[in-house]
């Protein structure tokens, strides 16, 4: 069992089992959801993602400027505005993709055997400042 909670710990979650895959999301959403040049996202099924929200702050963005065109529902706290988890297309009530960041404890366990990939990698390119090594 893993936990975590956003920035304020208004909201808290619960996570039953390691996450099947993690993506390193470099896409121009994902850099300005973040105060960073991505976002890592944990696939989970969503009967393992429980969440805990007992003031009602969760909020839902739909983020309109994805790269496919298609819009996004991402879920965030509204009182500290961190980004908690979207819920990949046409898997609604299957699949979440969780923000793993958040979770407090032990990191290293929970991502440890699990795939990882990178996607809109390209977008770094663009960051590659002089001198100085960003990822
Ligand atoms: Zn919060
Ligand atoms: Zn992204």
């Amino acid at each position: 069992m893993y936990s975590g909670s956003c920035g304020c710990r208004e909201i808290s979650f619960t996570l039953a089992a390691k996450p099947s895959k993690l993506t390193k999301c470099f896409c121009s959403d994902c850099r300005k959801f973040s105060s960073f040049f991505g976002q890592l996202a944990a696939l989970h099924q969503a009967a393992d993602f429980k969440l805990n929200d007992p003031k009602g702050y969760l909020k839902v963005h739909v983020v309109t400027t994805t790269r496919s065109g298609l819009p996004k529902r991402r879920f965030l706290c509204g009182n500290c505005g961190s980004s908690i988890y979207t819920i990949p297309r046409g898997h609604e009530g299957e699949l979440v993709r969780i923000r793993p960041t958040l979770l407090d404890g032990d990191f290293n366990d929970y991502m440890e055997g699990v795939p990882v990939n990178a996607i809109f990698t390209e977008e770094l390119e663009k960051f590659q400042v002089k001198d100085v090594k960003l990822i």
